[in-house]
């Protein structure tokens, strides 16, 4: 008997050779029918003998191409007509925009087979790409993604690639980005004043170039990147030198998982995560004495790794000159990354010697996504190029809204029904050019998602810009979301939750409810409401955004905290080095509370201690002494001994106290103890006071789920060692993973938050 009926297909259906794919299950039986691209998706009509179009329907979402994510499957059993073939049909326009874009993906196996072999007539071209894999989100203007919307709308197909692009059976069917050296963009060689620079062979100049040790920027998918060998270690001084980034890790590029497995110590995970389509930046532990120049990571016990995920890498790769390239964003510290020509050629001037440019324009800039193997899962640290824009599902539909995040590491959120569209990386919006992207950010995903959201969600601190920016939006909803409650909800949707949880949101700065600066918070919350069950208890921040830059002001507030002014004759390496003119300065500050805020903040003992210690007295870059605190942990030999804290109750709330761990702290550095002991030592001591807040708050509320979150957990020691405990002790821990537990995550959580019913 024939049938035909009507399959509605929505996801990451579009751009991902899913039509092709349709068309030759189709036609493998003989099957008549038409397949569409839609607003919402795809629509197939398919029409044929029943047991056909039954096995039809149960392969599809079973064979889908590698790139296809289907999230739902709508069947409609319709009459039959005259079909006697199978086609593709052209895009029609109209109904509300639903289809999904792929991100950015990094270059298949086929296509560098073909890069490779002379014979191909794509032989070495640097924008090879396929249905597989190529640019997507960094490319598209508007949708229903086709080539006309993306920025190859100016490159005409030569007769040869739209062949291709034209026929079912090709791997290129439809392929948006298709190009070749006939008519797709090129390369060129620019010098250090933005010339053109006449060269046969623009990737062998600099390649040359490298070599010999100069910076080079390199437009790669989401933006340029600033490169220099990596094994040249006057070649990353230069380029610190010119980048004005004395300290903060690069990360580096290698040619392949087999020269990543001879400078660190790459697990199952981390391979997985290196070799994927998404190509992120891992962070794993590097070995002793390998070639990579110290300077690239100082001070650091992992190393940021990736492989080349576009042509232009692979090309730059292929003589085998190189074991490593530094390739860190193409930006001054803390700007967005470059984009485009022109912008880069003037702000990078004086950084780069020469630029590797092309003529494809990006249209949204994307940084490369971070990501570590922690306690058996990989945890975003940040979630960029790769994964953006791909929806995270949620447990439950929730209303169109924009959560604007916070302040550093800014990300956007949007939602819609079951999905919630998490931004790439937008970064620190201290400064203008920060906040420019932002509000492309913001306008570019609001109408490439179509969604106009009725509620806008923001942080409570009225001095971000991000606040600001929301509390100019007169036609909207607003909600403010504290911080730390943000970091716990984001946690609970990420991992599905309703219901009460105890939270621990552990991190650097949040603005409280009452004024302070939190950062060591210990709630129970849902997502329409939270109480804070405990804290660190506070201490003043002296000099306030000083005191972030200089850990060394934490130490005298932490010393002063717990001596008293006696603090000064400890004898201990720290204060004997201490200026006693700063030291009493800053103690009267204190005193008469001028300028310093009291903060919980977790971040800031991290720093403290790192400065006490004599580990670091200032920063260069957010949560340096932390992870360089962590790094010194990691180093220790073995030891199980946790620093104590004392914990008392202050009305409703728990309050850990510091003095006990400072006594000790002092105590161990008069006997010589060494700083990596002491810090494993705190960091034991962490897991310990956690773990016993923890279990006096299930006491009293009989809640036994507890969410992690805020950027301290990125630290991997204490959150294995404190999941390991809290489930040891019975309780149900969740964690983030998909998306990151620092500020990049915040947005998430206030989304959820303002779909509420206190947000309502
Ligand atoms: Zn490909
Ligand atoms: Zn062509």
């Amino acid at each position: 008997m024939q049938i035909r009926r009507e399959i509605r297909v929505t996801g990451i259906v579009q751009g991902v050779g899913f039509r092709p794919y349709v068309f030759r299950l189709a036609t493998e039986r003989g099957l008549a029918g038409h397949i569409s691209n839609t607003p919402a998706g795809v629509t197939i009509e398919i029409q044929g003998p029943q047991d056909f179009v039954e096995e039809f329907t149960s392969r599809l979402p079973m064979e889908a191409p590698p790139l296809a994510r289907i999230m739902g499957l709508a069947i409609q059993e319709l009459p039959n007509n005259g079909d006697t073939e199978f086609r593709i049909v052209s895009s029609h326009m109209g109904e509300p925009v639903r289809a999904l874009i792929s991100p950015d993906v990094a270059t298949c196996d086929e296509c560098l087979g073909e890069l490779f072999d002379p014979s191909d007539r794509r032989y070495l071209y640097p924008f090879i790409n396929c249905t597989n894999c190529g640019p997507r989100f960094t490319i598209v203007r508007d949708i229903p993604y086709d080539r006309p919307r993306t920025s190859m709308a100016v490159f005409a197909m030569c007769e040869e690639c739209r062949a291709e692009y034209e026929d079912p059976r090709d791997r290129r069917f439809h392929a948006e980005p298709i190009a070749c050296w006939n008519c797709g963009p090129q390369l060129e060689l620019w010098d250090f004043q933005g010339r053109k620079m006449e060269c046969a062979d623009p990737v062998a100049e600099a390649v040359l170039r490298l070599h010999k040790g100069e910076v080079v920027a390199v437009k790669g998918l989401g933006g340029f990147h600033l490169a220099v060998d990596a094994t040249n270690s006057n070649a990353v001084e230069l380029l610190r030198e010119r980048k004005r980034r004395a300290q903060k890790p690069f990360a580096v590029m290698v040619p392949d998982i087999r020269t990543a497995e001879i400078f660190c110590d790459v697990g199952a995970l981390a391979k997985e995560a290196l070799t994927s389509r998404q190509c992120p930046i891992v962070l794993v532990p590097k070995k002793f004495g390998i070639a990579i120049a110290g300077s690239v990571a100082p001070g650091q016990h992992d190393l940021g790794l990736f492989l080349p995920y576009t042509p232009v890498h692979h090309l730059l790769f292929a003589g085998g000159k190189f074991q490593g390239l530094v390739m860190t964003s193409g930006n001054l510290s803390e700007e967005p990354i470059a984009i485009d020509n022109r912008e880069a050629a003037t702000r990078l001037s004086g950084i780069a010697g020469s630029y590797l440019v092309h003529n494809r324009e990006i249209l949204l800039r994307s940084d490369d996504s971070v990501v570590k193997p922690v306690a058996g899962r990989l945890r975003q640290f940040r979630r960029s190029r790769g994964y953006v824009p791909a929806p995270l599902e949620l447990h439950k539909e929730v209303a169109s809204i924009l959560a604007v995040g916070g302040e550093l590491k800014n990300t956007i959120c949007l939602t819609r029904g079951r999905n919630a569209f998490l931004s790439q990386h937008i970064g620190d919006l201290e400064n203008v050019e920060s906040f420019g992207f932002f509000l492309e950010a913001v306008e570019h995903l609001q109408r490439i998602l179509e969604i106009q959201p009725g509620t806008i969600a923001h942080d409570l601190h009225p001095g971000y810009l991000s606040t600001k920016w929301a509390l100019s939006q007169t036609a909207a909803r607003l909600v403010g979301v504290q911080h730390h409650h943000a970091h716990i909800a984001s946690c609970m949707a990420e991992n599905g939750l309703e219901g009460a949880v105890i939270g621990f949101a552990m991190d650097g700065t949040g603005y409280g409810t009452d004024g302070a600066v939190w950062g060591g918070e210990v709630l129970v919350a849902t997502y329409a409401n939270f109480e804070r069950a405990g804290h660190l208890e506070y201490v003043p921040l002296p000099g306030g955004a000083a005191a972030i830059r200089e850990p060394s002001r934490m130490a005298v507030s932490y010393l002063a905290h717990t001596f008293g002014k006696e603090f000064l004759g400890l004898g201990i390496p720290f204060t004997n080095k201490l200026a006693i003119g700063k030291a009493e300065t800053l103690v009267r500050m204190m005193e008469r509370r001028i300028n310093s805020p009291l903060t919980s903040s977790c971040g800031r003992l991290f720093d403290g201690i790192a400065a006490v210690i004599g580990l670091r007295e200032t920063v260069e870059y957010e949560a340096q002494a932390a992870m360089e605190l962590e790094s010194a942990a990691l180093a220790a030999p073995q030891d199980s001994e946790a620093y104590p804290f004392s914990l008392v109750r202050d009305g409703r709330c728990w309050q850990i106290g510091v003095r006990p761990l400072f006594e000790a702290i002092v105590h161990d550095l008069v006997k010589g103890t060494s700083g990596e002991t002491i810090s494993l030592r705190f960091h034991n001591g962490l897991v310990e006071i956690f773990a016993r807040v923890a279990d006096r708050i299930r006491e009293e509320s009989s809640l036994h789920r507890v969410c992690l979150s805020g950027g301290t957990f990125q630290n991997s020691y204490l959150l294995s060692c404190l999941v390991r405990r809290l489930e040891a002790d019975g309780f149900e821990v969740f964690t983030q993973s998909a998306v990151p537990a620092g500020d990049g995550g915040l947005s998430l959580g206030q989304a959820l938050i303002a779909s509420s019913e206190r947000g309502k």
